[in-house]
């Protein structure tokens, strides 16, 4: 594995790092003032803006690694750039590069017949609508997605939808107008057989958003995370991805680069963390000294340089294996970096918020949101114990097949 970024590679960091400095971290106070009067689920003038600049400078869609409508990079081409969108809390989204959005393009790049491309995906490339994904229900434990309940019944040329979802981020948003849905449509087939994704628009007759969820108090306005009630949702059955019975299927398929995006993002968060914990250490004095030169405060940012520099090569790893022999066999992989980059995110962000005594855990710093963020990525990609048990499984798998 070469470790050296490509020249693409250098001057696209070039011109995002200058984005960010220019452009992005000035927007997050707009951006916060902007929610804080009146309606907070509406979309921000500050973002759409932020959205236009970033176009016409060319950094947009800078995922989608298998398709010629990205930019052509590869996974280990765009880590380090999500890297730096993923150092601010607005993320991705002024480079059309954000969640649950780009897990959803790709779906439907790889799977979406040429209709559902048009209806669907190319307004969500010019970014714009949005979009959610809809598979987590509250009656059931959804980290196991041969779970999922709310179903959808075949009925003349219809799929019949019911049932109740919820963290479906990005529902809240009046610019999400589309959710990938999943649903129970075979009861008696093959675990692996029983579910299928149906696209089901907003405003479908029947679709309810019934509240925002928080995480820790925090709303994610204007995006959000809802709880949606689905109660005899009509939808042609054209609307079903690949077909019926390969809902599962696509979920694996899913789990590979759009949600590795969120550790690369985690790593960035990281070393903006990092940043604030270094230049508090410096600026800021106790007992007659900088805290940086207190009891083990040097260690506590040596640990952080370290975890953030291991973190970062096996991402990288991870995305160099998908890139080389796919998504499949670099399955411990990512899993492994699934675990590995929020848990160290957290402990980073936790020393900074520690570094920073009071003020860490206020809102005048944005330590307490960013260790909010990172901690729901330990369950909203999935639990760390399922990742976990990926990757026992197939270091067992090794030994067994060498015995
Ligand atoms: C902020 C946020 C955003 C989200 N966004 C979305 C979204 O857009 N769309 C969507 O569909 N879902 C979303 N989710 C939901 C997320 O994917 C689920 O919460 C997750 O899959 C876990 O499912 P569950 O909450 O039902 O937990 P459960 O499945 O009930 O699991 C609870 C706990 O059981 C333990 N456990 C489970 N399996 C194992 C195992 N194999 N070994 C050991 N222990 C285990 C773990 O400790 C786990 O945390 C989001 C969640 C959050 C917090």
């Amino acid at each position: 594995m070469d470790f050296a970024y490509s020249p693409r590679v250098e001057a696209l960091r070039a011109r995002i790092n200058a984005f960010m400095e220019a452009e992005v971290f000035p927007a997050e106070a707009r951006f916060a003032e902007e929610l804080a009067q009146g309606d907070r689920w509406r979309p921000t003038g500050t973002m759409e803006e932020l959205k236009r600049r970033a176009r016409a400078e060319g950094l947009w869609n800078l995922f989608l690694p298998e398709s010629e409508l990205g930019a052509g990079l590869t996974n280990l081409e765009y880590a380090p750039l999500a890297e730096l969108m993923g150092r601010s809390m607005l993320g991705s989204e002024p480079f059309n590069c954000s969640a649950p959005d780009t897990g959803n393009m790709e779906v439907l790049v790889r799977y979406g017949t040429p209709e559902q491309k048009k209806q669907w995906l190319e307004p969500l490339l010019e970014g714009e609508i949005r979009s959610a994904f809809a598979m987590t229900e509250p009656d059931v434990a959804s980290s196991d997605a041969t779970n999922m309940q709310a179903t959808a019944v075949r009925d003349g040329n219809q799929w019949v939808i019911n049932g109740r979802k919820w963290w479906t981020s990005g529902a809240c948003d009046p610019r999400c107008r589309v959710m990938i849905f999943m649903g129970l449509t075979d009861p008696g087939a093959h675990r692996h057989r029983q579910h299928s994704m149906v696209l089901v628009p907003m405003d479908a007759p029947g679709v309810k958003v019934v509240r925002p969820l928080t995480v820790f108090g925090y709303d994610d306005a204007p995006h959000g995370h809802a709880e949606v009630h689905f109660e005899d949702v009509r939808v042609p059955l054209d609307n079903v991805i690949l077909g019926p019975g390969r809902g599962f299927e696509i979920a694996q398929g899913r789990l590979g680069p759009g949600r590795i995006h969120h550790c690369m993002r985690s790593l960035g968060m990281a070393e903006r963390a990092l940043e604030l914990a270094c230049r508090r250490a410096l600026d800021r004095e106790a007992f007659g000294k900088p805290l940086a030169r207190l009891g083990g405060n040097g260690d506590v940012i040596a640990d952080s340089r370290m975890e953030i520099d291991m973190a970062r090569l096996l991402t990288l790893r991870a995305a160099y294996m998908m890139d080389t022999v796919g998504n499949k066999v670099a399955r411990s992989e990512i899993a492994q970096i699934k675990v590995v980059a929020p848990n160290v995110a957290l402990r980073v962000i936790d020393r900074a918020i520690q570094l920073h005594g009071g003020a860490g855990v206020s809102g005048d710093t944005p330590l307490a949101y960013m260790y909010a963020m990172q901690r729901t990525l330990r369950l909203a990609d999935g639990p760390d114990e399922v990742h976990r048990a990926a990757i026992a499984k197939c270091e067992l798998d090794r030994h067994r097949l060498a015995q």
